[in-house]
Parts: C-alpha cells; structure tokens; sequence
C-alpha cells in the first residue's frame, strides 16, 4: 500500500487539540461510570471518549464486557459531554451494532489485527461507510502484518484510518506490559507518513506510573495523538486496573507533556540544524571508510586463514574482542547493548566475507 494524503483529512477536520487525545476507561462498566469519566475529562484536552464494549480476554470467565446494553451509555456521554465516541469492534455484528448507536471511531484490538480472515469481514462490514477506523498493532512484531490489515480497510474504500501503537507481547520478562519496539511504528510511519498515528502507553506499559513517560516518548517521536485508559476509581476498574490513570493525573500528565512540532522555518534554526547535519554527513563518510578498510582487512586475514587452513570463526578472538569493545564503549558512556548489536553486525559480515572467500575457492 502507498501513502495517500487523503488518510490523514479525518484527523485535520476534526480540529481538536493537538495531539488527538482519546480518554476513558478501558471498559464501560455501567452508566454512571462512564458519564462521570467523561465529565471529569471533558475539559481537560480530550476530544474522544474510550470504553470498551466487548472485551476479548486472555482466559474465559474473566469480564468480558457489558456488550450491547453499554452503547446508549455511550450515546448519553455524547449528548451530555459532545466528545466523540470510540470503542473497539471485532466481529461484524459489534459493527452493525456500533454504527446503530452512532459510535464515530471505530477501533480494531490487537487480538483481532493478526487474523486476515477477521480483518476482511470487518472490512467489508464496514463498506460504504465513512466511519473511522484506528488499527491497533498486531500482538506480534510483525509490519507487514499491521500493514496488512490497514490495506484490507483501505480497498474496501474506507480511507478515514489510522494507527494505534501499543506494543509488542513478549515472552520474556521487561519492564513493559507489551514492549513498545519503536523502530516498528517508526517504519510505518515512514511508509505511510499521511496514516494519523496514535500511542496507547496504556497497554505499553500496563502501569499507570510509567503512562506519562511513554506518552512523552510518543510526542518526541511525532506521534498524532495519544489513547489513555483513565477511571476515577482505577484499582477498582473491572478490567486492566493497574494501568488506568485517575482524571486528575490524566490533566497534570497532559499539561506537563512537551509537544513537539514537525517542523521549524525559523532561519536560526535551520541555519544551525544544516551546520550539524553537515558535520553528520562527512562522520558519516568516515565511518564507511572506516568499515571499508576493516572488511578488506577481514578478508585478508581469511587469506591467511584458508592458507593455514584455519577456521573462519574464532571464539576466543570474538569473545575478547567484544570484551574490550563493550568496556571502552562503557569508559565512553556509549550505551552497552548499542555497542552490542553493532558489533554482531560487523563480525556477521566480516565472517560472511571470509566464509564467501572460501567457498569461491573451493
Ligand atoms: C483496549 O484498548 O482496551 C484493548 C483491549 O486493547 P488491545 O487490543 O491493545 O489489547
Ligand atoms: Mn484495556
């Protein structure tokens, strides 16, 4: 799919605050719950309402959601508040129920984006109408996938969508409910730089202490808006309850972000920003010169190698160099896994190019 500046006129019409913020619990729980999230949000930079209708849960016998007799409660928040409505849609009678109770955006879990054949029949479900649609990351770190699952909506004519981001489940254990990988979302919004894209630091961190942080994370890297689980009674919430900001710390988190702006013309600015960049650009030929030389090197001591027959990979070698480099890296504050992970890259082609020797020897 290529990018469309039609995908992001939704968001530009709408003309609410800047970034998009999309407030409210994860559940609706019952009408008064509701009703009182929103009256408490509702002047604190919000413009949609959140809530949960069906919940898709891990185990069964958890709650699943109020299901129907929750969307005249959200249809009441409307009328009592003017927020737009969002809740989440997985099968193709949630959208028809949706779109009876006049819900404006429409949003699809990550439990729901890995499956194509779900994906389709919510798409078609929705053909035909002009509805919003936020595509939640798959579960899994897989582009292609989340993708995917944008395209399914776009050609069934529907180009009022966008992004939701809210990480990665992982089977090891960090320091994140789903860990945030933001090289992903970074990649798609270098594919479909018009595709309005939103943070959910809620499901990130799946901790209301860590929201802020990652909701600031988020405006450092552009994003167009942020989605925050918020409960007046958070621990007391039927579902996620640890990771749902109170009203309050939703309006202190909100006024204490820094938004950044996409861009600056101020001469002065650009006029330092070019200086740097310039300055980047030449390191930048060092450092490929740098790598030019140590693979010729590389590859004379596969010479030497294949002429005393020796093997290509030396563990001891790699090991005490890694060593070295990892503690000089620590000396000059240079972060260790950084220093890592391209240090596995340089010796992955250095090996490559020994072992390639080889074999055209051979
Ligand atoms: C939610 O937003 O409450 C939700 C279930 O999200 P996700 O699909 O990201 O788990
Ligand atoms: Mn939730």
């Amino acid at each position: 799919m290529q990018n469309q500046r039609q995908l992001k006129n939704w968001f530009t019409s709408l003309e609410k605050h800047t970034p998009l913020v999309m407030a409210g619990p994860c559940s609706a729980e019952t009408p008064e719950q509701v009703l009182s999230i929103a009256h408490q949000i509702k002047d604190s930079g919000v413009s949609v309402f959140r809530a949960g209708i069906w919940k898709p849960r891990t185990r069964p016998g958890g709650f699943e959601g109020v299901g129907e007799i929750g969307l005249p409660w959200l249809e009441e928040v409307k009328k009592q508040t003017n927020l737009l409505l969002a809740t989440e849609v997985a099968t193709p009678r949630h959208v028809e129920l949706a779109l009876k109770h006049n819900i404006d955006i429409l949003w699809i879990g990550a439990r729901t984006t890995v499956n194509p054949f779900a994906v389709q029949e919510l798409a078609e479900s929705l053909r035909g109408t002009d509805k919003i649609v936020l595509i939640k990351n798959p579960v899994n770190p897989d582009l292609a996938l989340w993708m995917g699952a944008i395209e399914r909506f776009y050609r069934c004519n529907l180009n009022n969508l966008g992004a939701i981001h809210r990480g990665f489940s992982t089977y090891q254990k960090t320091d994140y409910r789903n860990v945030p990988q933001w090289q992903i979302p970074i990649e798609l919004q270098n594919l479909l730089p018009d595709l309005p894209l939103i943070c959910d630091p809620s499901h990130i961190t799946g901790n209301r202490d860590k929201v802020a942080q990652v909701a600031q994370q988020a405006m450092n890297l552009n994003y167009n808006g942020l989605m925050i689980e918020t409960h007046i009674t958070p621990e007391k919430a039927w579902s996620d309850a640890n990771q749902q900001v109170t009203p309050e710390m939703l309006k202190t988190l909100l006024k204490n972000l820094h938004y950044r702006k996409a861009e600056e013309s101020s001469l002065e600015y650009n006029r330092q920003l070019q200086q740097l960049r310039s300055q980047i650009d030449s390191l930048d030929e060092n450092l490929l010169e740098i790598l030019e030389k140590r693979m010729n090197i590389s590859e004379e001591i596969g010479e030497l190698k294949q002429q005393f027959n020796v093997a290509v990979y030396q563990q001891k070698r790699w090991q005490t160099l890694l060593q070295k480099i990892t503690a000089r890296a620590n000396e000059k504050g240079v972060a260790e896994s950084f220093i890592v992970a391209l240090y596995h890259a340089i010796h992955q082609e250095s090996i490559a190019r020994q072992e390639k020797m080889l074999n055209d020897l051979n």
